[in-house]
């Protein structure tokens, strides 16, 4: 029986770590759906300031075609100066051109500022993909990273659950069964110490009957409260524990 506890305690100890491998391992992928996403917000921000900068260059065209349109009709009218025969006609002529004039200056004055907008937008593209470019690199590393873990935690599970499966021989299906069931429904912990006469899982205080019972050691007994099987914490020392 002593035996039978001892590998269960085992068992339990090697379930947890599997367990908390297991865990470790079902995050990972959320991890990694995470970062690429973050890299696809950073592709649409990219791309977003450089169409920005493309519609400003577009602009740009067309209040070139503007501005020519602009100076042709100044010169027609310059030219037709030489052609009028009132004062009337002059004076309306010279009026245009001054209109067109003006037209033309504000296209110009627009222009300066378009201009400074190309350059700045131009500027931000390029540091963007920059600070892009950095990004990626690590975003993918930390990819690359996670991955390798993944790999690594599940030859771990692999190669504790081949250790479980030798504990799990010295165990009779019965109380294996017993144990899987406990564990189930307690939330991983189903073999818990004596602590100070008290039970180590659901903390009631134990009988002294049960207790005497528990270190004779000679049967599996259960907490009346809470189902755990407990087991004494003198006759189970962990050896890692006296070592250190
Ligand atoms: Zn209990």
């Amino acid at each position: 029986m002593n035996e039978q506890l001892k590998s269960l305690i085992e068992l339990q100890e090697i379930d947890e770590i599997i367990d908390r491998l297991k865990n470790k391992e079902k995050g990972i992928p959320q991890q990694i759906e995470k970062i690429k996403i973050l890299i696809e917000e950073e592709k649409n921000k990219i791309d977003e300031l450089k169409k920005n900068l493309t519609q400003l260059q577009l602009e740009r065209k067309n209040q070139e075609i503007e501005l020519d349109t602009k100076e042709q009709t100044m010169r027609k009218h310059l030219n037709e100066l030489n052609l009028v025969k009132t004062n009337e006609a002059y004076r309306i002529l010279i009026n245009e051109i001054e209109k067109t004039k003006g037209e033309k200056n504000q296209i110009e004055e627009k222009t300066l500022e378009l201009m400074q907008r190309i350059e700045d937008s131009n500027l931000e593209v390029k540091q963007y993909a920059g600070i892009f470019n950095d990004k990626q690199e690590k975003n993918e590393k930390e990819i690359k990273i996670l991955e390798e873990e993944m790999v690594k935690i599940y030859q771990e599970i692999t190669e504790k659950e081949r250790e479980r499966e030798h504990i799990a021989e010295k165990i009779s299906s019965s109380l294996s069964a017993r144990y899987a069931k406990i564990r189930e429904s307690k939330k991983g912990i189903a073999v818990v110490p004596i602590e100070d006469n008290h039970c180590g899982g659901c903390r009631m205080l134990l009988p002294s009957h049960l207790i005497n019972e528990v270190y004779k050691d000679q049967a599996i007994i259960t907490c009346e409260v809470c189902s755990r099987i407990l087991y004494s914490p003198h006759t189970f020392v962990r050896e890692d524990v006296i070592k250190t």
